[in-house]
Formats: C-alpha cells, structure tokens, sequence
C-alpha cells in the first residue's frame, strides 16, 4: 500500500495509524471497545478505530437533538451553501479518499474515484435542489379559502450502511437530509469504519467553518448493537438502512414497532435478458463488467443471465472468452480488472455456493477458486466464476454476494424471459439487451420487469445519482439520491387557511349555534 501513497492518504483524511494510536471520528464520543480495520488487499492491519459505547451513544443523541434545533430554522439555500462547501471540500479530498475507498473496502481505485464522484454529484444535486422543495397549492371547496401543503424538516434521520458503497450511501442521505433540515446520524459498516472517519472528519471541517453545531453530522462507530440502539430509538423518525434482507427485516420490524419511517436498500438479483436481437459486444461488455466489477460486491451487481436458446452457445462461448482476459489482484493497480472480496468469511461464502450449485444440478463453465501465492496474501481474492443453471435452484434464488454469475436459457418469447427475471424475491435491478422496439417496451411495461431499476441496452450495475435508486420486493421498496426521493426526508403538512368572517365547514356541514 505504501507505493499507492496509502500513508499520506490517512494523513490527509486525519485517521491516524497503527503506531498513533486510535481514531474515533469527530464528534463521535467514542470510548468503547477497540475496533481493527484490515484491508482485504493485502491483509494489512490499516488502523484500529475505539467504537461507540451506549453512553456515548447518548451523548450523541443529545448533540444531534442540540443541533437540528439550530439548523431546522436556516433557510433551506442556505443549508444548499452548506452541503455546496461540503462538495468542494470532497473535490479536494477526492484522490485520498478515492484511495481509502479501494484500499479498506477493495473495489478497483477507478471504482473508488468513481464512489467519490458520485458524493460529488450528489452535492450537486442537493444544492439546486434547496432551492427546490416544492408543495402544491390547491382549491379549497369553500369560498374564501385557500389551501396548500408545505414540507418541514423531519429531525434526526439514522443512516445504516453497508460495506460495498462505504461512502456514496451515506452522502446520497446526507446530502439531501441536509438541505431539507434535517440533523444525521450515520453508522457505517464495522467492516468499512475508516471510511467513515474520513467522511466525517470532512464534513467536520466545513460545519466548524461555518459556525454551526457540530451536532448536524454524527458517526457512531460499532457493529449491529449499535444499529440496534437506532432502529429502536423513538428520537430518529427516519432510518434509512443498506444492507441485506436478513438486516432490513430486522431493522423495520424494530422501526415499524414504533410507527417510524424507514427507508430500506436491501439486497438484489440482478439479471439481463439476452433476446435473439441482442448486440452481442455491448452485452458482453455490459455482462462481464456488471458480474465481476467490485467483484461481484455491488446490490446492482448481475447475477443471472436469461439468454434465448438460438444465441445461447454464442454469448456463452464470448463470455467465456472474455473471463479468460480477466486479471485479477491489487485493486490500487490500475491495470487488475477484479479485487478482493471483503474478508475471509466472504470467500468462504462463495466457495459454499459454488459448491452448492453443482450439488442442486449447475454446470461449472469458468470454474472458480480461491486465489493464494504472492499478492494474494489476504486469502480474500477469488476467480469469477460462470455456471449454468436453473431458476429454481434454491441457490439461485439467493443474492450470494461474489463473482458468480449463473447462465438461464429460455425459449420462446420474451414474456418467458421476463418470467424468469422476475421469479425472485429480489427486485432491485433488471435488464435487457435487445434492438427490438417491441420486446423492449414489453420488458419496461406493467406486464414487464418487477424491478426498481429496469434498463434497456445497458447492464444492471452502475446508476447515476440523478434517478431515484431502489428496489420492489425484498429489496425493500426504498429510494433516495434522485428524483423526488427527497420527500422522505421532510414532513408533509397541508394547510387551510380561511380569509372571510364566517366558517364554513366542509362538506357543506351545517353547525348552528
Ligand atoms: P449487512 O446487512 O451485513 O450490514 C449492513 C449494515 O447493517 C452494517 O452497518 C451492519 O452493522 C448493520 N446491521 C446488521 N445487522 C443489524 C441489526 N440487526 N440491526 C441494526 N443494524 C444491523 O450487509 P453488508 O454485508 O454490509 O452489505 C451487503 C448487502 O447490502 C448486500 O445484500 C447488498 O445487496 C446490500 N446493499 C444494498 C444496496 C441497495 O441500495 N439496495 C446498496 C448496497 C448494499
């Protein structure tokens, strides 16, 4: 890591090294147990982080609490200047955190970039749209009324995040929650916990600048208990929580038990549907980088590949081909296509799928295995993997978070493929490649994708920060970033307002007295 600049990058994003000590994250109140972050890439201890106790974790809430009593009554472009600081100052940390990103988490370091991007963009976004929290006015029934709704900021908003987007997922939040008023509390992965140190020591930085109560951004470092404290804590009316299904059940039954609000990103099973009007180069393209970018990591990433039976053999020999170009080793070496996965127990995670498929049936294309010898010292790298197989085995229809991507054949039509597409619990992200103007406009309408996300001739991976971004069915029914995914950040009020001498009631009521 050393020859990547690693050393310099914690530096600048001021977490502090193994031989300095420990770091917490402004405004953290961490004193509890000790928490190691060792990166996948290399299996380097890279810095040990003090995690958040429950007595820290109410003096955290009561700062949060302190603050959003500050920072509701700015105006709303005001908090955009805020949120329009916070992006530059991500423009500037763009490189180190980038870096971070790939280091701790181990995606690609044009991957990490690319996260980082994305907070920018995000900012963006956030600061015209501070300008833009628009209600709507309505008729009244009665004479003399008018009657319009408003949006007012919602308090703290709890944001629980996984390890695959250490960053992007909390600034997707954040920005918005921001510039609607709202204070953040944010409890990233225990895998990924230096990325979040670094985030919140750069947004630390321009809420000190700006005089403002530290309060409005808090990190709570720590593992599923500390999830808990907030799925459980009537004072955050809105958990927004990333992870998988097993988490986002567990989570909204704890926030639904209180009548709070949550907004869920759960896991994914992705497909692309391949019909006999495919272009085959773009497919491939679109294929090979959706299952083996971030190595398999991403909630989008594809897992099953629904190609018709007469072009079956075709796209089946191309991947094939296309696998055999693969390099695979340190993500911070611009030349690898494929890193790690996060930790051991991940790789074991896969090679149990692996396994499992061939034992329900499957048919190993590009065989897969676990990578050891010089660069490979973490034990964490794998081959992806390609396997033929059937929608109904059980593991199939399970999202494992790896390199393997699964080959479905239909025949038929379209509506065949679309059956199978849509015959899983998941429903984050859905594809097709087709230049057939009919079976594309099938695969977008009512009877098509059940999907959150549904492309045409463009794989399922890689959203940008424009669309609202989320998933049907176990994936949750959550959106944010785009769009009008703002609204869950805000409390809806309709108001009447009534300028006569008399009360009408409405619904032509009469009430004499
Ligand atoms: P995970 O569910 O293990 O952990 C996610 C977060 O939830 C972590 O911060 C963890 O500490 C916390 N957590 C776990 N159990 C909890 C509990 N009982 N109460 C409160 N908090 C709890 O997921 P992961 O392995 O970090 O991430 C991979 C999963 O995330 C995949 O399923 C992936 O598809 C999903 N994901 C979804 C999206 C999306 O937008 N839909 C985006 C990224 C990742």
């Amino acid at each position: 890591a050393e020859q990547f600049g690693m050393k310099e990058a914690l530096a600048q994003l001021g977490i502090k090294t193994i031989n300095e000590g420990t770091s917490t994250g402004i405004n953290s109140f961490s004193n509890g147990e000790i928490l190691e972050s060792y990166s996948p890439v290399d299996g380097q201890l890279i810095a040990s982080v003090k995690t958040t106790s429950e007595a820290d974790y109410e003096k955290v809430m009561q700062t949060a609490s302190e603050a959003f009593k500050i920072f509701r009554l700015i105006p709303a472009p005001q908090r955009g200047e805020i949120v329009r600081q916070f992006g530059d100052k991500l423009r500037k940390n763009k490189e180190a955190l980038g870096k971070l990103v790939s280091y701790e988490m181990g995606k690609s370091l044009q991957e990490g970039y690319g996260e980082v991007q994305e907070m920018i963009d995000i900012c963006d976004f956030a600061v015209g749209l501070s300008r833009q929290l628009h209600g709507l006015t309505m008729h009244s029934e009665r004479p003399g009324h008018r009657m319009y709704e408003q949006y007012h900021p919602l308090g703290i908003v709890g944001i629980i995040s996984a390890f695959n987007f250490p960053v992007a997922v909390w600034s997707w939040n954040t920005a918005l929650a921001w510039i609607c008023g709202d204070v953040c509390v944010w409890k990233p992965s225990e895998k990924t916990p230096l990325c979040g140190i670094a985030c919140q020591n750069i947004i630390a930085e321009v809420i000190r600048e700006n005089n403002l109560p530290e309060g409005i951004s808090c990190l709570i470092n720590g593992d599923y208990k500390v999830g808990q404290l907030m799925a459980n804590d009537k004072r955050i009316p809105l958990i927004s929580a990333t992870g998988s299904t097993r988490m986002g059940k567990i989570v909204a039954q704890a926030v639904a038990a209180r009548l709070g609000k949550s907004l869920l990103e759960l896991g994914g099973n992705n497909s692309i549907i391949v019909t006999p009007d495919a272009d085959i180069k773009m497919t491939i393209i679109g294929a090979v980088f959706g299952a083996v970018g971030t190595a398999g990591q991403r909630c989008t990433s594809t897992r099953r590949l629904i190609i018709h039976e007469s072009i079956y053999d075709k796209v089946k020999d191309a991947l094939v081909s296309a696998y055999g170009q693969l390099k695979i080793g340190n993500p911070l070496d611009e030349k690898n296509h494929v890193g790690p996965l996060i930790d051991t127990q991940a790789v074991e995670m896969y090679a149990k799928a692996l396994e499992k498929v061939v034992a329900e049936g499957g048919n190993i294309v590009v065989k897969g295995g676990v990578l050891s010898g010089e660069g490979y010292e973490s034990g964490c790298y794998v081959k992806p993997a390609i396997v033929e197989a059937e929608n109904s085995f059980e593991i199939v229809q399970h999202e494992t978070f790896a390199p393997v991507l699964y080959l479905l054949k239909y025949s038929g039509s379209v509506e065949n493929a679309i059956e199978i597409q849509n015959g899983v619990v998941q429903g984050l992200s859905s594809a097709i490649m087709t230049n057939n103007l009919r079976e594309a406009e099938l695969f977008l309408s009512v009877t098509g994708s059940d999907c959150g996300i549904a492309n045409v001739n463009i794989g399922t991976s890689g959203a940008e920060i424009g669309g609202a971004f989320g998933g049907e069915k176990e994936t949750g029914g959550g959106r944010e970033s785009g769009s009008d995914a703002w609204k869950i950040y805000m409390r809806r009020q309709t108001n009447t307002i009534n300028y006569t001498t008399s009360l009408p009631l409405a619904q032509g009521i009469k009430f004499d007295l």
